[in-house]
Formats: C-alpha cells, sequence, structure tokens
C-alpha cells in the first residue's frame, strides 16, 4: 500500500496550490481525446463474447465478458443427487414459499423448501408500495372481490379471488402476529390508504418496504 499512502501525501500536499487554480479549459480536441480515451463507447473498456446467446453480437466490459466466458465453478462429473424425505417440498422462497412453509410446519408436516437463491431473494421482498386487505370500517370482502374483478376485466379465476379477498385480513393479523410492522394511526389501528382502482382504503404498508418487512 506504499502507492496508496504516496499519492495521499502528494494529494494532500499539492491541495493549497490546486485549490488556487480555476480548472483548465479543454478545446475541443481536448475533450475528443478526453472521449477517446476513457468513454466506454471509445476506449477500448469492451469487447465481444464468444459464447453464449450474445456471442459475436452483444459488447461487454471485458470483466464480465471474462466471466461469462468462464468454466462454470462445479466439475463436468458433479452430478448432484439429494436424498432427502420430506412431507412437503416447496419451490420458491418468496413471500408464496415461505408462508406455505410457516403455515404448513404449523399443521405438523414435515416441509423443506428449495429455492435458487437466497431465502428472500425475490420479487416478494422488492414490493413497495403496500398489501391490500379488506380491513376498513368502509370496507367488506364483496367490495374487494367487485373492485378487483373490475380491474381484472373479469378474466381473473373467481374461485381464487375470492378466496385471496376472505382470507386477506386474517393474513394481515398473521403477519402482524409473526412480527411484520405495518404503519399505523394515532389510536393503533391500520393506516390504510387507497391506491388506484379501489373504492375505499386498503393498502396497508411498511413505510416504503412492505414486501422487506
Ligand atoms: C419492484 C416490485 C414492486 C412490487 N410492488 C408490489 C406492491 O406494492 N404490492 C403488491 O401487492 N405487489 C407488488 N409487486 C408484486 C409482488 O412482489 C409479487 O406479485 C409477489 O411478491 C409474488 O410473490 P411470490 O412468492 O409468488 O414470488 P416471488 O417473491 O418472486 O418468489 C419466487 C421465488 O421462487 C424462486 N425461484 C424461481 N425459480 C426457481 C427455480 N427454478 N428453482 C427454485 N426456486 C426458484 C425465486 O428465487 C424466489 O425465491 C411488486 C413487484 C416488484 C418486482
Amino acid at each position: 500500500m506504499e502507492w496508496a499512502r504516496d499519492a495521499l501525501e502528494k494529494i494532500e500536499r499539492t491541495r493549497p496550490q490546486r485549490a488556487e487554480q480555476p480548472p483548465p479549459k479543454l478545446d475541443e480536441r481536448a475533450m475528443d481525446l478526453l472521449v477517446r480515451d476513457y468513454h466506454p463507447d471509445h476506449a477500448d473498456m469492451e469487447r465481444l463474447v464468444e459464447v453464449g446467446p450474445n456471442a459475436g453480437t452483444q459488447r461487454f466490459p471485458h470483466e464480465l465478458a471474462d466471466l461469462l466466458e468462464a468454466d462454470g465453478l462445479l466439475p463436468e462429473d458433479f452430478h448432484p443427487s439429494v436424498d432427502l424425505a420430506t412431507d412437503v417440498l416447496i419451490i420458491g422462497g418468496g413471500g408464496a414459499g415461505a408462508a406455505a412453509a410457516l403455515i404448513l410446519e404449523d399443521s405438523g408436516l414435515q416441509v423443506a423448501l428449495a429455492t435458487k437463491l437466497r431465502l428472500g431473494d425475490s420479487n416478494t421482498v422488492m414490493a413497495e408500495g403496500g398489501i391490500q386487505a379488506a380491513l376498513g370500517p368502509d370496507d367488506s370482502t364483496r367490495r374487494h372481490l367487485a373492485d378487483s374483478y373490475a380491474g381484472g376485466h373479469g378474466k381473473n379465476d373467481a374461485e381464487l379471488l375470492r378466496i385471496l379477498c376472505e382470507r386477506g385480513p386474517d393474513r394481515i393479523r398473521w403477519l402482524t402476529r409473526l412480527g411484520c410492522l405495518f404503519d399505523r394511526n394515532g389510536d393503533g389501528t391500520f393506516r390504510l390508504r387507497s391506491c388506484g382502482g379501489s373504492s375505499a382504503p386498503r393498502v396497508l404498508a411498511c413505510r416504503d418496504y412492505t414486501g422487506l418487512e
């Protein structure tokens, strides 16, 4: 790290002198050179990849191209075999998979959950707007269902939608018991907001990271 120390010392030593200097004005030629040498579209920072669906057509920064062309980390003769007995195997660890796992485990079944990334690496954790449930004094399951059916232009699976709307409030209470925080009013009741297509305030949120919560 000798070079880093030298560089830092040089920066400190020359700071007062540089602070007095106005930044140099670049003429057209100097600007062209700057762009040619450093702009990713001009400098030699990218190359065509030679393998995969983008072979010969797509340019990538060298570091990414090297990675895309690299051998896999697993040896070619690696044949994984899983020896696992379980009552239920859930594929996917987003909100749906994780909720199913918790509920099934509560009912005494042995549950295994397999997900292609880390648990929670999912669309669910990216949802920031909120989650809907008919919990307001002016709201009802029928109203939630009618709004959603209209919002779906009648293409919704009516039976699934009925289950979603009927069970929504209970699921919110279940999440709360698990420790999920939702925004509250001063009197402790859930803070419900309106959203496009809802005829009553129905959206619960946890600030702007509801899915992560
Ligand atoms: C940016 C963003 C904002 C959103 N905002 C909202 C919102 O405010 N309100 C709202 O209601 N909805 C919102 N949504 C939609 C909502 O997040 C999704 O509809 C919901 O999270 C889907 O949940 P899920 O459990 O079905 O799927 P996911 O959360 O996507 O989980 C799928 C899981 O399956 C795993 N998986 C996938 N393929 C495989 C495989 N082959 N093998 C093993 N595992 C696999 C994934 O790794 C992941 O863990 C938003 C979505 C995004 C992306």
